[in-house]
Parts: C-alpha cells; sequence; structure tokens
C-alpha cells in the first residue's frame, strides 16, 4: 500500500469524486460520510498530534503506534482514505493476474465476494471487512473492529468495505448485506493492485 505524509504537521482530507458513486452511494451519505464524519476525523487527528511524539510520521506509522483516542482518529483517517481511493476514477475490471489470485485463495472471484460481503455482514457492530496479502503474499479476508485497520496485524492491507452504519444507513437502512453487494459496481480494480 502507498503511505500517507503529513504535510507541515498535517493529514490532508481524502479526496471523493462523487460523480462515479450516484448510483450505489447517494450524495446524501457522501456528504455526511466524507464531509462530516471523516473530516472529524481529520480535524480530530490533526487537534492531537502535536505533543504526542509522533508527529512527522506517516499515517500508517501513527496507526501502528498510537493508543486510544489518537490510534482511534488516525485509523479512521487511514481506513476512509484507502476506502474513499477505491471509488475514485470510473471503475475499472481486475487485471488476469489478479483474478488468478483470487481463485487460486478462493476457488473463484465470485466465491472471494460472497466471502468477503459474508464477513462484512457478520462483523457485529462498527467496523471494516478487508482483503489483504500477508506476509507470504497470500490473500485473506478479515474482520476489524472500529477503527482498527490490517496493518497492526502484519498484512498488507488491499480493498476495504466500510460496515459502519454511517456508510450505508440513509440509502439502505438495515440492509447492509445489499449495500455491500452493490459496492462492486463502483470498486476501481487497478487501484486495489496497486497496493499490492
Ligand atoms: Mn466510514
Amino acid at each position: 500500500m502507498k503511505d500517507i505524509m503529513p504535510v507541515n504537521g498535517q493529514f490532508a482530507m481524502p479526496q471523493l469524486a462523487y460523480e462515479n458513486l450516484g448510483t450505489v452511494i447517494s450524495r446524501e451519505t457522501l456528504s455526511f460520510h466524507h464531509g462530516k464524519h471523516l473530516k472529524a476525523y481529520v480535524d480530530n487527528l490533526n487537534k492531537m498530534l502535536p505533543g504526542s511524539g509522533l508527529e512527522g510520521l506517516s499515517l500508517t506509522e501513527v496507526v501502528c503506534r498510537a493508543e486510544g483516542g489518537l490510534f482511534n482518529n488516525a485509523g479512521q483517517v487511514l481506513n476512509h482514505a484507502m476506502y474513499f481511493e477505491q471509488f475514485l476514477n470510473t471503475p475499472r475490471p481486475m487485471s488476469a493476474e489478479l483474478t488468478a489470485k483470487l481463485e487460486a485463495a478462493f476457488g473463484s472471484v465470485e466465491a472471494f465476494k460472497t466471502e468477503f460481503e459474508q464477513k462484512g455482514v457478520t462483523l457485529f457492530g462498527s467496523g471494516w471487512v478487508w482483503l489483504s496479502a500477508d506476509k507470504d503474499g497470500r490473500l485473506v479476508i478479515t474482520q476489524h473492529k472500529n477503527a482498527e485497520n490490517p496493518v497492526t496485524a502484519g498484512l498488507n492491507p488491499l480493498l476495504t468495505f466500510d460496515v459502519w452504519e454511517h456508510a450505508y444507513y440513509l440509502d439502505y437502512q438495515n440492509r447492509r448485506a445489499d449495500h455491500l453487494a452493490a459496492l462492486w459496481q463502483i470498486v476501481d480494480w487497478p487501484v486495489v493492485e496497486s497496493r499490492l
């Protein structure tokens, strides 16, 4: 994965392209999710960094070393930066190479998607479902609560779906499974593969 560095001691707001998401995630959801929830995490992170001893480190380094409120806000900035980056461009298909890796790990791309959605649906409470590569390059799906990120478990995170209710409740209410199934339509796979 690409790491994110602070500029003049501040982490910037991750970008968002509204126009690519309209049929799957509404502008109203995005205005809260990106414009309010994520903005608060970024503002809190930038307020908490001075004096923490972690100033000047990359975002991943902050996530791996921080605790408490600083960890929660830094983790959520990293998680959302990766989440929204997957949807920045017009969706493009996955390569034959990634297709082969998913088939080797899960049997088929469809079986991978089914397991990924299932792990998202069965995560109790707030959190994230991730596809990561382990130290041997093996692809794995993991659930992480609240602000956790797979980097703290020694994994290289590649793809994530946000299962906090703020990600889907305005559009899908309690139908988390329908939201997760729809998200495949907007994944820009070359961005996911660039993290390998
Ligand atoms: Mn979120």
